[in-house]
């Protein structure tokens, strides 16, 4: 019995399905969904439900988790927990690299180095536009003069004192006791090989690397997101014997004056005048395209507080897709001032406004009249707790004796 099935309901398996049923189920789902596919959000998210889903029911081990405690058990830290690859990641490794276009799956078999991120930020307006950002790294590289060898061709031979390892043991006298040390091979260096010196690169003094100065070109695209990833395949650190990683740039979105962003919708507080929230008027919103936008409100049409409105397709380029997100805008409306007008003025609005509204109090009810002050905080604020209880936060949390209190 099963805790629940949510994730073999995404696979479209039953909860004893074999692990070919589940491979099965993942490969006809994941097609079904993918983005390049599918692409619409609901979509997008399905496809992370289904690889997420895939990704604990291939692994036995948080099947096991799964089956006895749920998709809660993985997130509270069953070995290894949940999201540890990307949906991308999965269907790539899947897949082969290819399917769609996508990138390629990660390389199995020789080991690989490991991959070298930076963050890349751009402001909204570069990630509305694209930009191409040129950033030079220094990179190591097998020694061109040697190509990674270390010497002449045949000329290098691993080193006996340490049988190539590059790490030796050594034991020392620490007092009355014997201690076993790893150290670095004396012999070698470390390298693990022994070069004639003779015939050593003199390129590289048998270091095998060396160090590069390399440009990479990045292109944000229009539409990318913060977080998303610009990858350079095997573009990372050299050594022998090793795939080398990849050079990861993460897109950082700078935060922007005027604009948030969700998703690829723009939002845009608008302060309007009263007078214009009334009775119409202009107002000009600097896009982020570098163009601005005027909105007319017509007379006739009443602007609230907090009202929301969509200008359609002014938000942020899709990435890939084309077209454009939404701009939402939501109105605060500047109040005159106090006094703004003489008396008079003000009893004409009387005659143009609609009429107070009719408040019900019941006829027998106890009326008290009070005054309304100006809000000062210190003054407001300071008295809801006690005076003798203020040396830090963290004491008072809790229900405390005389929080609450009012003290008269
Ligand atoms: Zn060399
Ligand atoms: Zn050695």
């Amino acid at each position: 019995m099963v805790k629940e099935t949510a994730f073999y309901d995404l696979l479209g398996v039953s909860p004893s399905a074999s692990e070919a049923e589940i491979k099965k189920g993942y490969r006809k789902a994941a097609l079904k969904y993918h983005p390049d596919k599918n692409p619409s959000e609901e979509a997008a998210e399905k496809f992370k439900e289904i690889s997420a889903a895939y990704e604990t029911l291939s692994d036995s081990q948080k099947r096991d988790i799964y089956d006895q405690y749920g998709a809660e058990g993985l997130a509270s830290g069953g070995p290894g927990g949940m999201g540890g690859m990307g949906a991308d990641d999965i269907f790539s490794q899947f897949f082969g690299g290819g399917m769609f276009g996508g990138a390629g799956g990660a390389p199995r078999g020789p080991q690989k180095g490991a991959d070298i991120k930076h963050s890349i930020s751009a402001t909204l307006e570069e990630l509305y536009k694209g930009r191409t950002a040129k950033l030079a790294l220094n990179k190591t590289i097998l020694c061109k003069s040697c190509e990674g060898r270390g010497g002449k061709a045949g000329a290098v031979k691993k080193c006996t004192s340490c049988g190539g390892r590059g790490v030796k043991f050594v034991t020392r006298q620490m007092g009355p006791m014997l201690q076993r040390f790893q150290t670095t091979c004396d012999t070698c260096s470390g390298s693990g090989d022994i070069i004639d010196p003779k015939d050593r690169c003199t390129s590289c003094h048998g270091k095998k690397t060396q160090s590069e100065r390399k440009i990479l070109q990045v292109h944000i695209d229009p539409g990318m997101k913060n977080g998303q990833r610009i990858v350079f395949k095997g573009e990372g650190d050299q050594e022998p014997d090793i795939i080398p990683g990849d050079v990861i740039f993460v897109v950082d979105e700078k935060p922007h004056e005027l604009f948030k962003r969700k998703g690829d919708d723009l939002i845009y507080e608008a302060e309007i005048d009263l007078l214009t929230a009334l009775s119409g008027g202009d107002l000009h919103i600097k896009h982020v395209s570098g163009e601005y936008l005027k909105v007319t409100i017509i007379p006739g049409e009443i602007i609230s507080p907090g009202q929301v409105k969509v200008i359609e397709n002014k938000g942020m380029p899709i990435y890939k897709l084309g077209g454009y997100g939404n701009m939402f805008v939501k109105f605060t409306i500047k109040f005159p001032e106090n006094n703004f007008t003489s008396e008079e003025n003000l009893k004409k609005l009387e005659s143009i406004l609609p009429p107070r509204r009719k408040e019900n109090v019941p006829k027998d009810a106890v009326v008290d009249d009070v005054i309304l002050t100006e809000y000062n905080e210190h003054k407001h604020e300071s008295r809801r707790r006690p005076n003798y209880a203020h040396d830090d936060d963290s004491d008072d949390e809790g229900a405390g004796p005389g929080v609450q209190c009012a003290s008269q």
